[in-house]
């Protein structure tokens, strides 16, 4: 009994895999050609400053409607791409659609700026800078308005290649922000060794209170923007959800949030009646 038990767990594991392989490889080999297919679409998720309670950015998310398997979430898919050499062209897809939105915005009058995020193996082709000046070129939209959000992994070796790359964008004028700022591979180690201009904090440490002990009344979100603005950064909150939360971040000096608190990804139709309702000049 216990071996037919032993060999039935054995096939309910094989066909788990299967399914995750066979999920894996559909994904794969349908990312090609997503965009053209429109499938591919970006979300807009709000950037607060909270002293004048206005929207002044935008994160764009990519979002990926596949005709069978639903909805499939940036993380699942960008890390497949990355790994099938499919990032080039996906990455391309996000930057030209978000200078797209960009021109349409700043056509408006309006300064509000947009953050796209980059893999690192996309800021490491080549003429990687010369590609994104050109588009904004195209689009005629001032680089200033864009801003390249990047999350260093552990494997980040070539630092110099990657710093030189950085230079060249913002030689140009594009800021880049060091996203998910104190948690996994991001670190201070980063901070030095990368010319960056924003630090977005990772939302793990805005929602809950450190875990460790030893760090049981530790402000980190204060301890980071502190550190940030020390460094002459932007600091950004991310995944602000509640009232508490924000005041929380508030408190600790941090005027930049992003979070379902505010506003979660929304359409360009969305996010432009946002902008439209929200007053001129909004003293606090
Ligand atoms: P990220 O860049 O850190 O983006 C923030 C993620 O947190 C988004 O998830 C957003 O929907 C979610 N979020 C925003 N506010 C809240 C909140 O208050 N609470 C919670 N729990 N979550 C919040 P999303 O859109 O699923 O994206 C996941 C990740 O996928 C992104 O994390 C980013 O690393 C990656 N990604 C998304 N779009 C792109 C892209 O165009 N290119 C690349 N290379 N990566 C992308
Ligand atoms: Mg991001
Ligand atoms: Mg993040
Ligand atoms: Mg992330």
């Amino acid at each position: 009994l216990a071996k037919q038990r032993g060999k039935s767990r054995i096939e309910a594991f094989d066909v788990a895999y299967d399914k995750t392989l066979q999920r894996r490889l559909v994904i794969e080999h349908d990312l090609r050609g997503s965009g053209k297919r429109k499938e591919l679409s970006l979300a807009y998720q709000p950037i607060v400053d909270l002293a004048s309670g206005r929207i002044v950015g935008a994160e764009a998310l990519l979002r990926w409607q596949h005709p069978l398997l639903g909805a499939i979430s940036p993380d699942e898919f960008v890390q497949i791409a990355e790994e099938a050499g499919l990032i080039g062209e996906l990455g391309a897809w996000v930057i030209e659609h978000t200078c797209r939105e960009l021109a349409a915005s700043y056509r408006r009058g309006r300064t509000l700026w947009m953050s796209a995020n980059v893999s690192l193996r996309e800021l490491r082709a080549p003429r990687y800078a010369d590609r994104i000046a050109a588009t904004l070129r195209r689009h005629g939209v001032p680089p200033s308005l864009l801003v390249l959000e990047m999350t260093e992994s552990a494997a980040a070796q070539d630092i110099a290649q990657l710093s030189g790359v950085l230079q060249t964008l913002r030689a140009l004028g594009v800021r880049i922000a060091l996203d998910d700022f104190g948690a996994g591979y991001s670190s201070l180690g980063q901070l030095r060794r990368l010319p960056v201009d924003i630090l977005k904090i990772d939302r793990e440490l805005v929602a809950e209170p450190p875990r460790a002990p030893a760090l049981q009344d530790a402000p980190l979100v204060d301890v980071i923007v502190t550190l940030g603005h020390r460094l002459g950064l932007q600091v950004i909150a991310e995944g602000v959800e509640t009232a508490g939360q924000r005041e929380v971040v508030e408190s600790d000096g941090c005027q930049l949030c992003q979070g379902f608190y505010f506003a979660g990804p929304l359409s360009p139709g969305e996010l432009d009646r946002l902008l439209q309702e929200q007053p001129a000049y909004a003293p606090v």
